[in-house]
């Protein structure tokens, strides 16, 4: 898309104005069509493709606005197979009723799991399973079944001195951003949601999913690198419009409108990242 609508007037905005204020316009900016929230992306140039300025969203089906793809990366924490296949694997048709089913590691002996564990997701600690590959797992069957997300099942992470971090039902433990001003939250949870803007402010990185009252997850400083090596990010901007995961406590300051979520380590977090590919490539640059 060109042009996007801001939300705090229903003025039209288009790339020229964002890149002159972007302050303003930041998660500010949606859909004229569907009313998706929108993000602005650079334009960029190698010796194989160039492509101009502009916007993106998670458009609802059949929107006429639409005039880019979005396509999941693939990364080391791929989620369709390959030599990088997750160590266990989430597959709703099979387990119908039953819900998710959770392979035994193939590294692991029989008589180590318990029978009564053995839907319930384990990850961390010594069980096996990477919790980093879990999240991802789960954050896919979120993006992509969202409706059919089996809410009694359980989930348990452990942290590496075996001290479980989340133990419960998902309809208990997870949350999407959307959730988080109408409920209490456990100490510990696990959030999902799309990032629409990065801001690093006073050495803090922002993953925002939105305008003021939107949640934000903070990456403090001692994690920026690490943010940046272990998702082999070349830039941050990279996620926007990425779908994330979190486990971690999520609070509301006194006086603000607004949900934190305080990053603590990398493997407690996965995105989803998309590649966007405008209709017109071939078009001038215009920022
Ligand atoms: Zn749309």
């Amino acid at each position: 898309m060109l042009d996007v609508k801001y939300l705090e007037d229903g003025s039209n905005c288009n790339t020229p104005m964002y890149a002159e204020n972007p302050e303003k316009y930041l998660g500010s900016i949606a859909c004229h069509g569907c009313d998706k929230k929108a993000w602005y992306v650079r334009s960029y140039e190698t010796i194989r493709a160039k492509r101009s300025a502009c916007f993106a969203a998670h458009h609802i089906e059949g929107c006429n606005y639409k005039t880019e793809t979005l396509e999941v990366e693939q990364g080391d924490d791929s989620e369709e197979g390959g030599a990088d296949a997750p160590d266990f694997y989430v597959d709703l048709d099979k387990s119908k009723g039953s819900g998710i089913y959770v392979s035994t590691p193939a590294n692991k002996h029989a008589d180590k799991v318990d029978k009564r564990d053995r839907k319930k997701i384990v990850a961390g600690g010594d069980s096996g399973f990477s919790v980093n590959k879990t999240l991802r797992q789960i954050l896919t069957m979120l993006c992509k079944r969202n409706a059919e997300v089996p809410l009694e099942k359980e989930i348990m992470i452990v942290a590496d001195s075996g001290r479980p971090v989340i133990d419960g039902s998902f309809k208990d433990v997870l949350f999407h951003f959307s959730e988080m001003g109408n409920i209490e939250l456990p100490e510990n949870a696990i959030f999902w949601g799309e990032i629409n803007h990065t801001i690093i402010r006073e050495e803090n990185t922002f993953l925002n999913s939105g305008g003021k009252k939107d949640a934000t997850i903070i990456v403090p400083p001692y994690l920026h690198d690490d943010l940046i090596r272990n998702f082999k990010l070349q830039s941050l901007d990279e996620l926007h419009g990425a779908d994330v995961i979190i486990v971690g406590h999520g609070y509301k300051p006194e006086g603000l409108d607004k949900f934190f979520i305080h990053a603590t380590f990398t493997k407690y977090m996965s995105f989803r990242k998309y590649k966007v590919t405008q209709e017109s490539e071939e078009q001038a640059i215009q920022a």
